[in-house]
């Protein structure tokens, strides 16, 4: 099995799984980019695994069936209306197959109430949940939802290869540096993860142990990140939650 990144739009990722000479695509923010790599590696793209309803992470879906006419495509069965394109709905916790690989779906409700993430084979999908150093924005869902959201990411191990829908790497180390000032591993990885940038390289995937040494979002036990929090009066309680809905708050305004 083999994973292909691809970048789309501004700062978007598509990601095609690739089985011996069979493909599925999670993501497809655009058609042509995808097509470009199935096309030049002579594959056969049988699915669509989109982990949320927005456009640019969909915008592709009605391009691609185009060219290649059937296609199965996977999304949470609460997203029927929000992509009608959608030929299988899934259920949380549901296990499927595509290209001859297991897939299983959970339920990870925050950047949108009813967003999931595609995990296959230790590798995971994660759409606007995580990213790399960082989390989606809370458009429809609780800080308590998307705690719990990054939990069941968690539970798939510090192993996990973690394929996130943006490429806002860079910008998520630096207030991860201002919230975590004390940590080493976040300004070793920000010089990595600028030197790749610097190559057009994508910071995509990141390991999963490496976010839980310098991701902000996975480290609200941290005492450091909340004697931080706490002196700048941030802080209603000590509990997961508030540290998370605190940081989130403080990323919104940061630029
Ligand atoms: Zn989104």
């Amino acid at each position: 099995m083999e994973i292909v990144v691809i970048p789309c739009l501004y700062d978007n990722y598509s990601y095609l799984v690739v089985h011996g000479k069979k493909a599925a695509v999670v993501d497809p923010s655009e058609a042509w980019p995808v097509m470009k790599v199935v096309d030049d590696r002579g594959l056969k793209l049988s699915a669509v695994l989109c982990t949320h309803h927005h456009h640019d992470h969909i915008g592709g879906l009605p391009d691609l069936l185009d060219e290649y006419g059937t296609l199965e495509v996977y999304g949470f069965f609460q997203d029927r209306k929000r992509i009608p394109l959608m030929t299988r709905p899934l259920r949380d916790n549901e296990r499927f197959s595509v290209c001859g690989l297991d897939v299983d779906v959970f339920h990870t409700p925050g950047h949108t109430s009813t967003h999931v993430v595609f995990h296959i084979e230790g590798h995971l999908f994660v759409g606007d949940t995580l990213f790399g150093g960082g989390c989606g924005r809370l458009f429809e869902g609780t800080a308590e939802q998307m705690v719990h959201s990054l939990d069941r990411i968690l539970s798939c191990g510090k192993q996990s290869r973690i394929y996130f829908g943006h490429e806002y790497t860079e910008l998520n180390l630096r207030f991860a540096s201002q919230v975590d000032p004390s940590n080493p591993a976040i300004s070793e990885r920000a010089a990595r993860v600028g030197e790749m940038r610097r190559k057009d390289m994508p910071s995509a995937p990141s390991l999963l142990e490496e976010e839980l040494a310098t991701n902000p979002f996975l480290r609200i036990e941290d005492s450091s990140i909340i004697d931080q929090l706490e002196k700048e009066q941030r802080l209603q309680s000590t509990d997961r939650v508030a540290v998370f809905a605190a940081l989130r708050e403080q990323r919104n305004h940061f630029s």
